[in-house]
């Protein structure tokens, strides 16, 4: 055994983080080390979050989860991306899918070659023909990429929307199956190495110690470790992100589910629609310096399209991150390490990707700074690209409504995004800086989608004849439709392999 190992770690938080970080701490140090997780019952979870991206898959299958148990027992639907509506100018609708337009033509992306056709032919049709997921989701299809298909029955991808509180539980009984322990109690002292300022144990509430070497900090927005004891600092985001409110509310689903996300522009933000199995989750979010609470609230239960299950519930958040989120021997993941917010459903992505870099670069008892560092790093470019790519949906509008929309349409933005999107604008072209974060495609569907003309295309692209060129899109998109026409219906997929049980009053 090596002798300067981890023996004990202690997680504080049973939130979607909380349990997200214990399930794979327990399935690969469970041999290792003790992992005790505590939780309160006095202060709740979130509770939201319940739409999530393609990598949730890779998280899944990485805990040897089965996908069709994992279904039936969080109640989720499949998410092909988000259909956004109002966005950019009123009366816009568009899909953010998870998919390509197809292969590269001469190792350039489709989508210079779709513009080239563009500007040649005024009734191009949008380029989100071209996207698997976006006609998918136009048809309410569904199913699995079949990799022994044609090229274009594999070229998609999905995320599930679940019920936050299930999967929190699915990951509990998952981590102390492998020999995590659940603590109930509420953290009421921190206590610290005199000298090194190192977290040596918590105080809970009814005087029990919980001593530990590595402490996980998910304890949600209020950060009690990294913040409350270590004073990590905050980088405030707000002048970005102008949204600080949310209300939350779930209602009846309707008989047919859509495979997607729905996100539609409010005067001053956005509502959210998410389909689960045994009911739709809904939420507005919002700036409070714009609209107030009474109207968002109006706004919302305006828009839900079944019979509300709840009082609306009321979020507050300060969109940013924390400076570290690594420091000495605490490690933040989840709200307590930032939130940009829920617009893309990067939360619960951003947890996978903590998760996993924490694993990489375990630490011994020495905490070497250089493993913080990198972690810090490497999480700083996730955060900060995850917040570019959310400004842009804000920033690039035509919207002049409202107040709200005026004030996003003239904000400052961070640099990196300015040359993007200039970059764009002059000949289509991306720069991604985060290759683990949004990739191409995503940025031309919501640079395109909002309605982001670029002035000209890469002169290179001329060197294909035109017919070619054509007889290439027009195969393409008959590939697409015949692959789409027969595939089954979201709700029917579900029927078939992985209804989960009805919930009594819920039905519809
Ligand atoms: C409006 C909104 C919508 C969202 N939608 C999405 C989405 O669609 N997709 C997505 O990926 N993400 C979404 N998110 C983010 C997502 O909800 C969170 O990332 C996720 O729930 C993780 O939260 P958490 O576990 O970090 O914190 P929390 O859920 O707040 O959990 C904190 C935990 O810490 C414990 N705790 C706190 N203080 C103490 C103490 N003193 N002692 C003991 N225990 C303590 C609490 O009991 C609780 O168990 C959304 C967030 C918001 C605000």
């Amino acid at each position: 055994m090596h002798p300067n190992r981890i023996r004990k770690i202690v997680i504080v938080g049973g939130g979607t983080a909380g349990w997200m970080a214990a399930a794979p701490l327990a399935l690969n140090l469970g041999r290792l080390c003790d992992i005790v997780l505590v939780e309160s019952p006095e202060i709740g979870t979130i509770g939201v979050g319940e739409a999530t991206l393609p990598t949730i898959r890779a998280y899944n299958d990485m805990l040897g989860i089965d996908p069709v148990d994992f279904v039936q027992k969080t109640q989720a639907s499949f998410k092909l991306g988000i259909e956004f509506k109002d966005w950019g100018h009123t009366g816009n609708r568009f899909f953010h899918g998870f998919s390509d337009y197809g292969p590269t033509i001469d190792g350039r992306s489709p989508h210079l070659y779709w513009m080239r056709l563009a500007q040649s032919f005024n009734n191009m049709p949008a380029i989100e023909n071209w996207s698997m997921c976006a006609v998918m989701a136009r048809h309410l299809k569904f199913t699995e990429p079949r990799q022994d298909g044609t090229i274009v029955d594999r070229a998609f991808s999905y995320g599930y929307h679940f019920d936050a509180g299930l999967y929190a539980a699915y990951l509990r009984d998952y981590a102390i199956a492998r020999g995590a322990r659940r603590v109930e109690g509420t953290v009421v002292k921190v206590e610290q190495h005199p000298e090194t300022g190192f977290v040596t144990a918590l105080m809970l509430g009814d005087g029990r110690r919980i001593d530990g070497d590595l402490f996980i900090d998910c304890s949600g927005f209020r950060g009690l470790l990294i913040e409350g004891t270590l004073k990590a600092g905050y980088e405030d985001w707000s002048a970005y992100l102008p949204c600080n409110s949310a209300l939350a509310v779930p209602c009846a689903k309707v008989p047919k589910m859509t495979p997607y996300t729905t996100s539609t522009a409010k005067a001053a933000g956005w509502t959210w629609r998410i389909p689960l199995q045994h009911r739709t989750g809904n939420g507005h979010v919002y700036s409070s310096h714009f609209v107030s609470d009474e109207a968002a609230r109006q706004t919302l239960l305006d828009g839900l399209d079944g019979r509300a299950l709840d009082e609306p519930r009321q979020l507050r958040f300060v969109t940013g991150r924390r400076r570290k989120s690594w420091d000495k021997n605490v490690v933040a993941i989840g709200l307590s390490a930032g939130f940009v917010e829920p617009l893309e459903s990067t939360s619960i992505a951003l947890i996978e990707a903590a998760v996993g870099k924490l694993i990489a670069l375990f630490p011994d008892r020495s905490f070497d700074p250089a493993l913080a560092r990198k972690f810090n790093q490497y999480m700083g470019t996730r955060y900060e690209s995850v917040r570019d790519f959310i400004v842009l949906h804000y920033k690039v509008t035509r919207r002049d409504d409202s107040a709200f929309w005026r004030y996003c349409a003239n904000m400052d933005i961070p640099d990196g995004l300015r040359q993007q999107l200039e970059l764009f604008r002059e000949r289509g072209e991306t720069a991604i800086t985060d290759p683990d974060g949004f990739q191409e495609p995503s940025f031309v569907a919501m640079l395109m989608g909002l309605g982001m003309q670029p002035k000209r295309y890469d002169p290179v692209v001329d060197a294909i004849d035109m017919r070619e060129l054509h007889g290439h899109f027009a195969g393409l998109r008959d590939m697409i439709d015949a692959a789409v026409a027969r595939m089954p219906e979201q709700g029917d997929f579900i029927a078939r392999t992985c209804a989960a049980p009805p919930v009594p009053g819920l039905a519809v």
